[in-house]
């Protein structure tokens, strides 16, 4: 019998495949204020997997599995859209757990201002990643049957899903900033949390 897989592509000479996505990244004062705000749910929800500063991030398309060599061509593709884009102010809006209607894993903060626009932009991205998608090929990239909606993550479910109170739920988080960063990142999965790399980025030009 024979076969063509000829073991993994780290042993053919080959980089193993990354884990990608394209996210915004937060401004400081952003995320100060946002954790002032999520301070007592912290205090009260010690259970939760909150997830760590440095990690915190709005993404705007999940790439998933991406061979090494087609960062680059990744980057010229998605250049273009990102220079049309101005410094976005943006504002926290209200607490969201996913899956919705279901034991929710995920507690995410939504946005009020900028979310309209961050959401046509990630649309925008989509729809110039899927005729790469085979190509590339992006195995795991496949059109979203929802509508984007734009979140930050700030905790995972721990060893039980995530419950929150009424009052919890409706807490309101203030927080307002200046986004002015999307960052193509690598994630390796780890244990103790995900651990993202920077491969490149793009400043937004111009005033918002
Ligand atoms: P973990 O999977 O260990 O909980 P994580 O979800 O933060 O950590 P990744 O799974 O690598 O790490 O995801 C990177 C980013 O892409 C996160 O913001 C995550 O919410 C988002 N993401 C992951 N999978 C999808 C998906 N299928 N659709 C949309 N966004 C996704
Ligand atoms: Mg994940």
């Amino acid at each position: 019998m024979s076969s063509v897989w000829s073991g993994p592509a780290e042993h053919r000479g080959e980089k193993a495949p990354l884990r990608t996505f394209l996210a915004l990244e937060l401004p400081s004062d952003f995320i100060d204020e946002m954790e002032r705000g999520l301070a007592p749910l912290k205090a009260a929800h010690e259970d939760f997997r909150w997830t760590p500063r440095t990690n915190l991030h709005l993404t705007l398309a999940f790439l998933g599995t991406t061979p090494v060599p087609a960062v680059d061509q990744l980057r010229e593709v998605l250049l273009p859209l990102l220079r049309e884009v101005k410094p976005m102010p943006i504002a926290a809006e209200g607490l969201h757990l996913f899956p919705p209607r279901r034991p929710a894993s995920v507690l995410a903060l939504g946005l009020g201002a900028g979310g309209a626009d961050i959401s046509r932009l990630a649309t925008a991205i989509e729809e110039a990643l899927l005729p790469l998608a085979q190509a590339v090929p992006l195995p795991d990239f496949r059109p979203s049957h929802r509508p984007f909606v734009p979140h930050i993550t700030v905790a995972r479910s721990g060893r039980f899903y995530i419950v929150l109170s009424p009052e919890e739920r409706h807490l309101r988080i203030s927080a307002q900033g200046i986004v002015t960063r999307c960052t193509f990142f690598s994630s390796v999965l780890q244990r103790g949390g995900p651990v993202y790399t920077p491969l490149w980025w793009w400043d937004f030009l111009g005033k918002q």
